[in-house]
């Protein structure tokens, strides 16, 4: 067999064996796959030979681009010693240091902010896992507290924590969620910090943070039931991009204290760096109770999650064996050497490249080229923090009416994108800009001027 009847074998054995995930698979089978099967700097190569931009960061997890040379050497270095060993009854190596090396950068990150020190790390392996185990492990902190009512949790609208039960039930994008109704937890909702489309008819910053206040009316009658807020501080990444306004984290850190509430910070999408510090609480000194941490930990090399927490809280798990006292909760591949190893060789690179510092000028690449797109015609808001951004497009730019979602818009654009080698994937109408953080200037300036010519193809 030839080459090129192997490619051919591929996409047919995709299409017959493989179900992919948020995909219609209706229309994936009417399609020729684009199949990956090399990755070099923030570049992906397909099966015919054909490079891309990878401008999702393979969804949002790569922050150093592909075939890192010291993340590679730290997996091959781990490889050499011992690929996995349990975390249950047993340590490793890896694991140990980087729950040390994780909280020693936390509490530089957030040393003086409002809020505890997080000080314990419990593993898992994805950014729905590390959510699911805040969540359990806020609702029972209480229950050890005595507080046996705190059984629900107050998320926000446009929300997106994740695809397990648990996460669904503090998610809010309807058209992902709503069809697993029946089976969710009850959860209280506070309206999305959504200045574009204010759900209070509002306008920053004369609304005086309205979406705060009335989340301040939900905690009033109903602090005794909640056990945490969980919000993805500053940015609602899956959500479409939002970007909350300017003091709303801290508000709500400070609603949490007045009401007695944990506070859940999903750093899962904005964590190391995305948001041009390395976690997003920074821009509002808030430390929250419990954070989440995944995608990026690794480098986008290997699964793994993180769910950090204050040692109050990790206080009130302790007793005597036969209290129950315990957290019954752990995965087969919680805290795996060779992610850990991987994390520990990114840790080392964002201090040694200086990552964080050479974002700067790439933001004001992304700034400049945000401006000049928001005057395309059907271009109705631009936003960003660091180098996360998204592209709101909409039918009509004066009354803000949205595409509806079956137009696929932002489809649209990503395919015009692809046809020039640039890969994106949109959030219904939101064009999502995610690159690797260690994308040259040279090509986050190309990537942008694709992303402007196939909005103005998709649109013509
Ligand atoms: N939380 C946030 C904020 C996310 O953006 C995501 C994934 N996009 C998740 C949780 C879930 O992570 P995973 O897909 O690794 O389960």
């Amino acid at each position: 067999m030839g080459i090129m009847d192997d490619n051919r074998h591929l996409e047919e054995a995709d299409k017959k064996y493989v179900w992919h995930p948020f995909t219609q698979m209706q229309e994936w089978e009417a399609e020729i796959p684009i199949i990956i099967t090399e990755g070099q700097d923030c570049f992906i190569k397909d099966i015919y030979g054909r490079w891309y931009l990878d401008g999702v960061s393979s969804l949002w997890v790569n922050i150093f681009g592909h075939r890192k040379k010291e993340i590679d050497d730290a997996i091959r270095g781990q490889l050499g010693k011992i690929s996995h060993s349990t975390m249950l009854g047993l340590s490793n190596v890896p694991a140990i240091q980087l729950a040390e090396k994780l909280v020693n950068i936390v509490s530089q990150s957030l040393g003086q902010a409002q809020g505890p020190a997080l000080t314990k790390v419990f593993y898992s392996d994805n950014g729905s896992t590390a959510v699911e185990v805040a969540l359990k492990m806020a609702f029972q902190y209480w229950k050890h507290r005595g507080f046996a009512g705190k059984n629900s949790f107050l998320s926000l609208n446009n929300a997106y924590h994740g695809d397990t039960l648990g996460a669904v039930s503090v998610g809010g994008v309807d058209i992902f969620h709503n069809t697993f109704g029946p089976l969710l937890l009850k959860t209280f909702k506070s309206p999305s910090p959504y200045c574009y489309r204010c759900e209070l008819g509002e306008e920053y910053s004369a609304c005086g943070l309205a979406c705060a206040k009335k989340m301040e009316d939900t905690l009033r009658h109903h602090h005794d039931e909640i056990a945490a807020i969980i919000i993805e501080p500053l940015v609602q990444a899956a959500g479409g991009m939002i970007i909350a306004p300017q003091g709303y984290l801290s508000e709500v850190r400070k609603l949490c204290n007045k009401y007695h509430i944990l506070l859940i910070a999903d750093e899962v999408a904005t964590g190391f760096g995305r948001t041009g510090k390395m976690f997003a609480c920074e821009h509002e000194d808030v430390a929250p109770d419990i954070m989440c941490l995944s995608k990026g930990i690794t480098g986008g090399y290997m699964p793994l999650a993180v769910t950090l927490a204050t040692e109050e809280i990790y206080t009130a798990f302790l007793g005597e064996f036969s209290e129950l006292k315990t957290f019954f909760h752990g995965h087969s591949y919680t805290g795996n050497p060779l992610a850990c190893a991987a994390a520990l060789a990114c840790l080392d690179i964002f201090e040694h490249e200086e990552t964080l510092k050479k974002l700067l000028p790439k933001t004001d690449i992304l700034k400049e080229s945000l401006k000049d797109i928001s005057g395309l015609a059907y271009v109705g808001d631009v936003r960003n923090k660091g180098l996360m951004a998204g592209i709101e497009m909409v039918k009509n730019k004066e009354s803000r009416e949205p595409y509806a979602w079956e137009d696929k818009m932002g489809w649209k654009v990503a395919h015009h994108a692809r046809d020039k080698g640039v890969f994106i994937r949109p959030l219904g109408n939101v064009i999502v800009i995610m690159p690797p953080l260690s994308i040259s200037n040279d090509n986050l300036t190309r990537m942008l001027a694709v992303v402007k010519d196939a909005i103005i193809s998709a649109t013509a």
